[in-house]
């Protein structure tokens, strides 16, 4: 049994780890696939304080030594489902059925847990075209600096406008040949700063107000179809390009992982769990925290702050 069970071992599960046992509490940390979140995918980070250009792998190995240095124990097993044990049928009161304890289950074993975090991050979202599924690893992929450089010399397309389009289109922009930015907005999301960067990239071609409509080729990807997007008030005018692309690297966002604790906790129209500042989620006894909570702004920092206030949460409540 353990007091606090936490799901997810990136950067706001971990933190939760570390803020837990420097309580003094049991912990465990389950995670599905391999521990450092999202971020290890990023070879860059300019904007952890302290740190000033560390790769998300190096940081989050880091983070991972440091919380089980203080004696958290992770477990890579994917969670099958959370339930309250027996002793919830027979609580008296509301007391009772908040002391009752959590069971989780996953596909190897069975724990118990006073409190449980979730951080369970998010998963990049697809385009939704057909065939989009059986191109990936032959020409579409969600992660520029795992599969860049099977592109080397190539033209590719990026698709989005937020920071990890534009981090991915830098990065891609001094290995292939071409970089094809396409946007449906004239205006990036993402930093200014890293727009001015790409302007100055002669192979980089921003193509804003178009979409992607159709993935060309049969066993592998050839060409990229967009289609423009005209904004409120223009008249439509439904031109496509073709682009002659090999790669197309599909950037434009994630959606949370939340969808089994869907009947634990509210949920917003997004998907992601409902909580404030306080990450508190609409359940007793069970916290939030990280880019699978509602929130304004998810970032690294903010998601290690999360990790802070959820384990600060969770100690409170078992007190
Ligand atoms: P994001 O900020 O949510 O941006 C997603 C982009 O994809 C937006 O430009 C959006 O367009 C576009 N988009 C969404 N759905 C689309 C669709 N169906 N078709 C076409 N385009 C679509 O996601 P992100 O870039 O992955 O970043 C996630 C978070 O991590 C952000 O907070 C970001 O700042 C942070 N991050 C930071 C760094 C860094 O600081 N170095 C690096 C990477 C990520 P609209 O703009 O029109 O909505």
């Amino acid at each position: 049994m353990y007091d606090i069970v936490i799901i997810g071992a990136g950067i706001a599960g971990l933190t939760a780890a570390i803020y837990a046992r420097r309580a003094g509490k049991s912990v465990l940390v389950l995670e599905k696939e391999a521990y450092g979140g999202q971020i290890i995918n990023t070879l860059e980070i300019e904007n952890w304080p302290g740190d000033f250009k560390v790769s998300g792998a190096n940081l989050m190995q880091k983070v991972y030594n440091q919380a089980t240095a203080l004696g958290a124990e992770v477990e890579f097993e994917q969670v099958e489902s959370i339930t309250k044990s027996s002793e919830y049928r027979d609580a008296k009161d509301a007391a009772d059925e908040a002391r009752a304890l959590w069971l989780v289950k996953t596909e190897d074993a069975e724990y118990t847990a006073s409190a449980i975090i979730l951080a369970v991050g998010a998963e990049n979202r697809k385009l939704g075209l057909p065939r989009e599924d059986e191109l990936v690893g032959r020409g579409i992929s969600y992660c520029a600096t795992c599969d860049g450089a099977f592109y080397k010399g190539k033209s590719v397309a990026i698709i989005g406008g937020g920071n990890t389009a534009l981090d991915d289109a830098l990065y891609l922009s001094d290995l292939c040949k071409k970089v094809y930015l396409v946007h449906r907005r004239e205006e990036f999301r993402g930093d200014a700063a890293t727009v001015a960067k790409l302007k100055e990239k002669a192979n980089v071609e921003m193509v804003l107000g178009f979409i992607p409509e159709k993935l060309e080729g049969d066993k592998k990807l050839e060409g990229l179809v967009v289609k423009n997007t005209p904004q409120a008030g223009q008249i439509s005018d439904p031109s496509v390009k073709n682009l002659s692309v090999e790669g197309v690297f599909v950037a434009i966002g994630q959606v949370p992982g939340t969808t089994e604790y869907s009947e634990l906790v509210d949920l917003d129209d997004k998907g992601y769990i409902i909580a404030g500042e306080d990450c508190h989620t609409s359940c007793p006894g069970i916290f939030v925290a990280g880019d699978c909570r509602t929130k304004s702004v998810r970032q690294l920092v903010t998601a290690a702050s999360d990790g802070c206030i959820a384990a600060a949460a969770a100690v409170d409540f078992l007190s």
